[in-house]
C-alpha cells in the first residue's frame, strides 16, 4: 500500500512535516588546547553520551540532528587522535573523540555544559595513561548491550539555558536511548509511542530454527518508526537499542511524552509441539479497541495471516497507559506457517506498512 500517496489527503492538516522539526549541525570546533568541544545546532539538542573502550573512544549523539553535509573527520595528534563526525541513524548526528593507544577519560570528569538549549560545550579531562585494560564498568553500568562494554557519561540533570531563539522544554536527563527524542512535537501532532518487546538478556519467544521474537520485533519497529515520521507522526520508541528495559519504565516513556498512541510489538509463541498454531493478534484493554481493531485488519488483509483477531487483554503496557494502546502480536515464531515468514525481511517491510496503515486509518476516522 503506498503511504505516500494515501496519507496527504488521509489526515490533512492535523499533521506537520517531521522533517521541518528537524535540528541541523550548524558549527562544531575542537579546541586542542583546552580539550573543548563546541557544538551549535539551530534547534535544541539533549546529547547524550557515552564511552567505548580499547581504543577510547567518547561517543556524543545529537539525536533529532542532521548533519546535512558529509562526513568529516580531524586528525589530532597527541592523546586524542581524531574527531569524526557523520549521520548515525536518518535523524541523529553522532561525534567521535578517539583517544590514542594506552589513554583513557574518566567519565565522571568529562563535563557537558549548556551554553543554550542549541548550544552545548564538552569540557574534556586531561586523557589519562593506561597500563592494563580499562575495566569498563566499573565506575557505572553499562548503557548498551553489545560486544563492547560501554560506559554512560553523565550528562547535566537540566539544562535551563538563559536565552534561546526555540528553547525545549527542560527533559529529564538522556540516560540511554531510553527512547526520548528531544525534538519536541509541534501543536496538533501526533505523538505515537512504539514499545519494542523485550531485548537485551530476554530475547522474547524462541521458535522453530532458533528464530527469535526480539529479531522479528526490531526490524518491524524501526521500519514503522520510518514510515509514520515521513507522514509527519511524531514517534517516540521505548527503546531503539538491544537492551533491558521493564515494563513500568515503558508506560513512563509514554507517560511523560503524552503520547497519544502507544504500540507494542511483539510475535507469538505456543509449544513447539504445536506448530499447527499460527496467525495475527492485537490486544487492547480499553480505549485500544479502534486502534486495535484497524490493525489487525490491515494486517489480515495485507498478508493474508490467519485472523486471530483484536481481543482485550490485561497486559501490563495496555492497562497502565492511559492513551489508547494496543499490543500486536505478528504471528508465531513457533508456528509452521508463520515462521519462515517472520524471518523474511520483505515480508517484515510489508507488516510494517500493514501497521502503519491501521494507525492511519485509525488517526483519521477513529475506527
Ligand atoms: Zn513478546
Amino acid at each position: 500500500m503506498n503511504l505516500r500517496i494515501l496519507v496527504p489527503t488521509l489526515l490533512g492538516s492535523v499533521l506537520l512535516s517531521a522533517a521541518a522539526e528537524a535540528s541541523t549541525l550548524q558549527n562544531w570546533r575542537f579546541d586542542r588546547n583546552q580539550n573543548r568541544l563546541e557544538i551549535q545546532t539551530d534547534i535544541g539538542v539533549q546529547p547524550r553520551a557515552f564511552l567505548i573502550f580499547n581504543p577510547t573512544r567518547l561517543v556524543i549523539d545529537l539525536p533529532g540532528v542532521l548533519l546535512r553535509r558529509p562526513k568529516q573527520s580531524e586528525d589530532l595528534d597527541g592523546a586524542i587522535r581524531s574527531l569524526r563526525i557523520a549521520q548515525f541513524e536518518r535523524q541523529t548526528t553522532r561525534m567521535v573523540i578517539e583517544l590514542a593507544p594506552g589513554y583513557t577519560l574518566d567519565p565522571q570528569k568529562i563535563k557537558f555544559r549548556g551554553v543554550f538549549a542549541n548550544q552545548w560545550i564538552v569540557q574534556l579531562p586531561e586523557p589519562e595513561q593506561t597500563t592494563e585494560p580499562v575495566a569498563a564498568g566499573a565506575t557505572s553500568p553499562p548503557t548498551t548491550v553489545s560486544a563492547q562494554t560501554a560506559v554512560a557519561v553523565p550528562l547535566p540533570e537540566k539544562l535551563r539555558p538563559p536565552l534561546s531563539v526555540r528553547p525545549l522544554p527542560v527533559r529529564p536527563p538522556a540516560t540511554l536511548s531510553g527512547g526520548r527524542d528531544p525534538v519536541q512535537p509541534a501543536r496538533g501532532q501526533v505523538v505515537l509511542v512504539i514499545d519494542p518487546g523485550h531485548g537485551g538478556p530476554d530475547p522474547g519467544a524462541v521458535g522453530i530454527g532458533g528464530l527469535r521474537e526480539v529479531d522479528v520485533i526490531m526490524p518491524v519497529a524501526f521500519h514503522l518508526r520510518e514510515l509514520l515520521q515521513k507522514q509527519g507522526i511524531y514517534v517516540v520508541m521505548t527503546r531503539e537499542d538491544d537492551l533491558d528495559l521493564g515494563l513500568e519504565p515503558r508506560v513512563q516513556i509514554a507517560e511523560r511524552a503524552n503520547a497519544s498512541l502507544f504500540v507494542s510489538i511483539h510475535a507469538n509463541a505456543i509449544s513447539m509441539a504445536r506448530p499447527d498454531v499460527s496467525g495475527v493478534e492485537t490486544f487492547y484493554f480499553s480505549s485500544g479497541k479502534g486502534l486495535a481493531q484497524s490493525i489487525q485488519r490491515n494486517i489480515v488483509q495485507a498478508t493474508g495471516m490467519r485472523d486471530r483477531g483484536a481481543k482485550r487483554a490485561r497486559f501490563y503496557v495496555l492497562q497502565r497507559t492511559s492513551m489508547p494502546a494496543v499490543l500486536v502480536e505478528m504471528g508465531f515464531v513457533t508456528g509452521a506457517e508463520d515462521a519462515p515468514r517472520l524471518r523474511d525481511s520483505e515480508f517484515l517491510k510489508k507488516m510494517a506498512e500493514a501497521i502503519a496503515q491501521g494507525i492511519l486509518e485509525y488517526v483519521r476516522t477513529g475506527e
